[in-house]
């Protein structure tokens, strides 16, 4: 899909499992496999609960997995501890789904702006301001919202406020975390426009984590699709309507409202709920939901194979 030499960080066999009552265990990511590519957004989409924001905080190193490494610049991140995981933050960044909860009440924009600045020797006391006022700038809000305090300002000023302190240290890696889901339509909008000019102009690389597969294939240049902790297929955004292949994909996209919908035609969507993460198949977990399923579907796990020059479909559809 992209230069095997832009890969900038590799999770490899990414395995993760949480203990559940009755001594059963849930399963939120099973041997994923993803590469960040150098100045590309990869798109993260899938259901609640699918395991796509426990995998991203794998990324960022807020989390370990059970198994697999994650390597960023010949280092395993997973193993990384004290000094090492702490000059790391430098270069990965996080942007969540709700800043209000990740700032400090008590402290007023510059302040949380600049906090990281400081931490890392990047600007003096005295700086402050204007450093400040300059990454404000930067994400199109005023810099007199320097002095505000963040309960002051509306949910998308507070996510531009984030993403600030996100690129005021100049990380080569930001991942965002539904970071457009609690805002109205309109706001969000201007967010994407926001979050995608950055990544133009400063060329970083990101991680755009969302339920959504049109918002997501919007922002993204390629898109991971996940269902119940495993990646079930691998394409570019462009032109995704046209080319997905994987049959809960194909549902993802047809459940997509639009307001040039026919709506004369069935809206097509997925008729149940997804199952228990706890009574994962031993087959595709996609079976009991799939109106494509065959007798092999329920004895053999698909596996991830590459199909056609740039996607990878985890489906017995297109892998035998
Ligand atoms: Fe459907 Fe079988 Fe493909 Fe799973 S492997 S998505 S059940 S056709």
């Amino acid at each position: 899909m992209f230069d095997e030499k832009d890969v900038i960080l590799e999770a490899k066999h990414i395995t993760r499992r949480f203990p559940a009552a009755g001594g059963k265990k849930l399963t939120a990511c099973e041997d994923v496999n993803l590469k960040l590519y150098k100045g590309k957004t990869l798109g993260l989409v899938g259901e609640s609960g699918c395991g796509k924001s426990t995998f991203m905080k794998f990324l960022v190193a807020l989390d370990k997995p059970d198994d697999g490494e994650i390597i960023y610049r010949g280092k395993d991140i997973t193993k990384l501890k004290g000094e090492e995981l702490r000059q790391l933050r430098q270069n990965i960044q996080m942007v969540f789904q709700d800043p209000a909860a990740s700032f400090n009440p008590k402290m007023k924009v510059k302040d949380i702006i600049c906090e990281p600045l400081l931490n890392f020797g990047k600007i003096r006391k005295k700086d402050k301001d204007a450093a400040a006022r300059k990454y404000l700038e930067m994400v199109e809000l005023s810099p007199d919202m320097a002095d505000r305090y963040p309960h002051n300002m509306s949910g998308g000023q507070r996510q531009r406020v984030a993403i600030a302190r996100a690129i005021a240290l100049e990380p080569e890696i930001i991942i965002f975390d539904e970071a457009t889901s609690q805002l109205d339509v309109s706001v969000q909008k201007t967010i994407i426009e926001l979050i995608t000019k950055l990544q133009m102009e400063k060329q970083i690389t990101m991680g755009f984590i969302c339920h959504d597969i049109a918002l997501v294939s919007s922002v993204a240049h390629y898109v991971a699709v996940m269902y119940l902790g495993k990646i079930v297929e691998i394409l570019p955004s462009e032109g995704l309507e046209k080319t997905a292949k994987h049959p809960y994909t194909r549902a993802l996209i047809n459940a997509v409202f639009d307001l040039n919908m026919d709506f004369s035609r069935k809206i097509e969507s997925i008729e149940s709920e997804p199952p228990s993460p706890l009574e994962v198949h031993k087959g595709c977990n996609f079976c009991d939901r799939c109106d494509r399923a065959m007798e092999i579907c329920r004895r053999e796990a698909p596996v991830l194979k590459t199909v056609g020059d740039d996607q990878m479909v985890a489906c017995h559809l297109y892998t035998k």
